[in-house]
């Protein structure tokens, strides 16, 4: 049992925090970026970054599992539920914007969506009504995957399907190696995507792009010591792996979990929202288990949606090229009670979590 209470010292917090002014660079930007809307809850919430030093920016890459999901697929989950299937969600995905509509004005229309907490509760909303057809809009990383895994591989009832929107991180770390303007030093990877694929899967960011590479838990101490670790591997030159959260995360990962997504998908091209197409970034249900696929059983097929409204920098926001309050409609037009962008939606969001932590005039 960890008592999280000796993560969150403030007497640490900044003897920590004075180490790492000894230890940066007088001189340049040093950019280190996260990959995860808990890490940048815990970074805002608790100030952290106005602990740093001046020249070491924490900046917040494609970490939010509902903001990356493209309009194409929003459209698709809200098309299905216009031909009267009853659509099961996460509660933060219901406003996320497709090209036209989310799936909350589809609920306004009508149509049949449900929360549910997890994809077990769907699988039992559609036991208990066998004449109905369901799906199941299934998002997020590797962290929630294997919860859409376990449930496929059980052969659910015949009158549920469902929509895969899982994505994959590492691929979207690669991304961020590859935008040249970002010059990114190293890398924060996600604590809880990292209890299931384990500290192997980011190997290659120290050995193909030179990149110091620490994977962190969520607590403010782990954080800071994480940006710490970083720092002293750019002192002394150097590039490798380190794991900050030896109590979660093991080299391996959880191999059981895994294997339970090997079974289930595999792994293709997939469209990231405002980004485009990542090579070998998406999961989809194998051929053995296209019955359960909503886009077949439906008919469903969206190559293009509209993913940025008028003036929304999500796809902007969402690399860490700028800051929230950079964009001109956060909380001017777009605010967490009237959503413009996907990043406001999201409780993962940092348009979000910037907007509900940072006490900005409206
Ligand atoms: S403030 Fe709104 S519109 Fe602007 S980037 Fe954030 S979510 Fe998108």
């Amino acid at each position: 049992m960890v008592e999280h209470s000796k993560f969150r010292d403030p007497e640490l917090a900044r003897r920590i925090a004075e180490k790492l002014h000894t230890i940066a660079p007088e001189s340049g930007i040093v950019k280190i970026c996260h990959v995860c809307g808990t890490h940048e809850w815990t970074i805002t919430h608790f100030g952290l970054r106005s602990l740093l030093p001046q020249n070491i920016e924490v900046i917040a890459g494609p970490g939010c599992p509902v903001c990356v999901t493209p309009a194409s697929e929003i459209d698709e989950a809200v098309q299905i539920a216009l031909k009267g299937v009853t659509v099961t969600c996460f509660g933060d995905v219901l406003r996320v914007p497709g090209s036209e509509k989310s799936l909350l004005d589809a609920k306004a229309e009508g149509a049949d969506v449900r929360v549910v907490y997890s994809v077990a509760d769907a699988i039992k909303m559609a036991e208990k009504e066998p004449r109905k057809d369901f799906a199941f809009f299934a998002i997020g990383f590797e962290t929630t995957a294997p919860s859409t895994a376990v449930e496929v591989l059980k052969k659910p009832p015949k009158n549920i399907s469902f929509l895969v929107s899982h994505r994959l991180i590492p691929p979207a770390m690669e991304l961020l190696t590859r935008i040249e303007d970002l010059r990114i030093n190293g890398f924060i990877a996600p604590g809880h995507v990292s209890t299931i694929i384990g500290l192997k899967a980011y190997e290659i960011f120290p050995k193909l792009y030179h990149m110091p590479t620490v994977v962190a838990g969520f607590e403010p101490l782990d954080v800071l010591f994480a940006v710490y670790m970083i720092l002293k591997q750019i002192k002394n030159g150097e590039a490798r792996l380190e794991n900050e959260y030896a109590r979660a995360v093991s080299w391996d990962g959880n191999v059981k979990a895994q294997e339970l997504m090997r079974q289930t998908f595999d792994i293709s091209d997939g469209e990231w929202r405002g980004l485009g197409k990542l090579p070998l970034s998406a999961f989809k249900l194998k051929k053995e288990y296209i019955k359960y696929d909503a886009r077949e059983k439906f008919g469903i097929k969206i190559k293009h949606g509209k993913d940025l409204p008028p003036g929304c920098q999500c796809h902007l926001v969402m690399i860490g090229k700028i800051k929230p309050t950079e964009c001109p409609l956060f909380m001017k037009v777009c605010t967490p009670q009237k959503p413009i962008g996907a990043c406001m939606v999201g409780i993962e969001g940092t348009c979000r979590i910037w907007a509900k932590t940072i006490n900005i005039p409206v």
